[in-house]
């Protein structure tokens, strides 16, 4: 990249995309002079105010121009103009999720190209690791169609074992409830108890008994109230536990239905289901979906 020298320093400006566009859109180059571009506050405070374009004061013919007003729109036109799109480069839906199944490494996907009638996942390394089983080169729109198919069959058999499983709704619920019932006894249990113990120490005041008797049947009800605190724990532990493992089985099955038979794959799509998909020398695919387990 060329570089400037500035007359009064030593310093070395390089040439850089914003250095050129603050070039080209100064409007001091058409012999104009702008101000009221910003002013300080003057109430007390010295903070800078920027005024909008609108606002700003221009002085035509200020000095003499050095580059026509029809260059100078030409080249902030193209400055500020829509960018040209590259779309054969546009990233392929299953980018991030391909791996070679001969060495473990990404698969790179390669574009439609002159040398290349169709776009294309290929093994990067292959070249260099020279390893047999590497998938050296699978058609893009075949992959395609394999995944989708592939994942239809998925969703007809995971929405079959969800029928089969006879009602996952019911089931939960109704462990959820016994849980809750032992639970909600566990509680009254505890009450008892501690009422049982305030009442012992009222009967002790009173002096309804002695120390020994009042120790020894304090100490069993101590013992029974640690070991329902103890289960009390367990039971919130284990209600929790079943809470979040039926939120996931909600949420799968939500899914399920909403993708009940796709006819293309998308970002989302891809996302939801598919964790990554191997392929082989011999064209093999094998496919690791989101959902580990089926019920
Ligand atoms: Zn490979």
């Amino acid at each position: 990249m060329d570089t400037v020298k500035t007359n009064n320093s030593d310093k070395v400006i390089s040439w850089n995309p914003s250095s050129i566009t603050r070039i080209v859109s100064n409007r001091v180059y058409l012999g104009e002079m702008i101000y009221g571009k910003r002013s300080t506050n003057i109430a007390g405070n010295s903070s800078i105010i920027r005024h909008p374009q609108e606002e700003w004061k221009v002085i035509k013919n200020h000095h003499e121009a050095i580059v026509s007003e029809e260059l100078f729109e030409q080249a902030n036109k193209m400055l500020h103009g829509p960018k040209k799109r590259d779309t054969s480069k546009k990233k392929h839906v299953l980018v991030g999720k391909m791996i070679c199944g001969g060495c473990g490494y990404a698969l790179s996907f390669k574009p439609k190209a002159s040398y290349c009638k169709y776009s294309r996942f290929e093994c990067s390394r292959h070249s260099l690791l020279k390893i047999p089983e590497c998938c050296t080169h699978f058609k893009a729109d075949i992959l395609e169609e394999i995944v989708l198919k592939r994942l239809n069959q998925e969703l007809m058999i995971w929405g079959d074992s969800y029928q089969q499983a006879g009602n996952m709704e019911a089931h939960y619920e109704s462990v959820l409830r016994s849980l809750k019932d032992e639970l909600r006894d566990n509680k009254l249990e505890i009450e008892n108890v501690q009422a049982a113990k305030k009442s012992l120490y009222e009967s002790y005041a009173l002096s309804d008994m002695t120390a020994e008797e009042y120790k020894e049947q304090s100490s069993s009800l101590t013992m029974q109230l640690e070991s329902l605190q103890e289960k009390l724990g367990e039971l919130q532990e284990k209600i929790s536990v079943v809470e979040q493992e039926y939120d996931v089985k909600k949420e799968d099955m939500k899914k399920i239905i909403r993708y009940s038979h796709m006819e293309e794959l998308t970002e989302e799509i891809v996302d939801t289901f598919i964790k990554k998909i191997y392929l082989y020398h011999d064209k093999s695919v094998e496919i690791e979906w989101m959902f580990g387990e089926k019920i």
